[in-house]
């Protein structure tokens, strides 16, 4: 687990839109920090800043001790998962969720272990022998989530992981990824447009609009006031 800093972190792109604006925001060690607002906002330029994906155009980043502007996504320890959700069609779930570490060279016994806690916090135990094509919407996503989970990285950067679900599953994913944080305390990136998904799950919410931090506060205390 680590703290995430940005700094004065900016985004221009080529051709001049500046996606994010002189950001200031610290990511406390252990803490679910959900970015919200409209659509074009800069919130997925953020998280993929943070990430690696995206280079910066000024300021600092920060995971932990390490300044990270320089470094590319497998150096920074963080795993990610997205809205679509990359699964190999042609593995089960099991081999899904030990491909990674398989890549790794980690020794068996604890690729078994790791998958086999993974797949017991997120309900997948039935379903560890099915193809991807085999399941629903809400169990790919829950893979796509053991998946990260599996690596023990020092934070999880998530972008709009619900928003191909329909109503029904996100209320169920929204109780998952809750026990999830509780279970692991991983420090958590989260992107949403969704208020509720931002009111349920986050330890704080940072709300931004045209590129710039408008608001970074608890749920309670953004959205309760009368
Ligand atoms: P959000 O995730 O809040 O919807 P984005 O970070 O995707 O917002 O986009 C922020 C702004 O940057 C928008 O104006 C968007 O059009 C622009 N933008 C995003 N990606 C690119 C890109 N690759 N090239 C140019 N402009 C981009
Ligand atoms: P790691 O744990 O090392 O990130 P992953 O299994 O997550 O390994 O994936 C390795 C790379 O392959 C990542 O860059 C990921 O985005 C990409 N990837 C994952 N699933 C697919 C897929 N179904 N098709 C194409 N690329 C994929």
């Amino acid at each position: 687990m680590a703290s995430i800093v940005l700094t004065n972190v900016d985004k221009v792109y080529a051709g001049g839109v500046k996606a994010v604006n002189s950001l200031n925001l610290e990511i406390k060690d252990g803490e679910f920090m959900v970015l919200v607002g409209p659509s074009g906002c800069g919130k997925s330029t953020a998280l993929r800043m943070i990430a690696g994906l995206e280079d910066i155009s000024g300021g600092e980043i920060h995971i932990g001790e390490k300044q990270v502007n320089h470094l590319p996504p497998k150096d920074r320890d963080i795993a990610m998962v997205f809205q679509n959700y990359a699964l190999y069609p042609h593995m089960t779930v099991e081999e899904n969720l030990a491909f990674g570490l398989k890549l790794r060279k980690m020794p068996k016994t604890e690729i078994q272990k790791r998958v086999n806690e993974a797949a017991k916090m997120l309900g997948l135990d039935q379903y560890l022998k099915r193809k991807p094509a085999a399941l629903s919407g809400g169990q790919r996503q829950r893979v796509a989530m053991g998946r990260a989970i599996v690596r023990e990285p020092q934070a999880f950067l998530m972008d709009e992981p619900l928003s191909n679900l329909d109503a029904k599953l996100r209320v169920s994913m929204r109780a998952s990824l809750n026990q999830m944080h509780e279970r692991l305390g991983v420090t958590t990136v989260y992107v949403t447009h969704d208020q509720v998904e931002a009111m349920t799950l986050g330890d704080r919410v940072c709300v931004l609009r045209d590129g710039l931090l408008q608001q970074v506060d608890t749920p309670q205390n953004l959205f309760d006031k009368p």
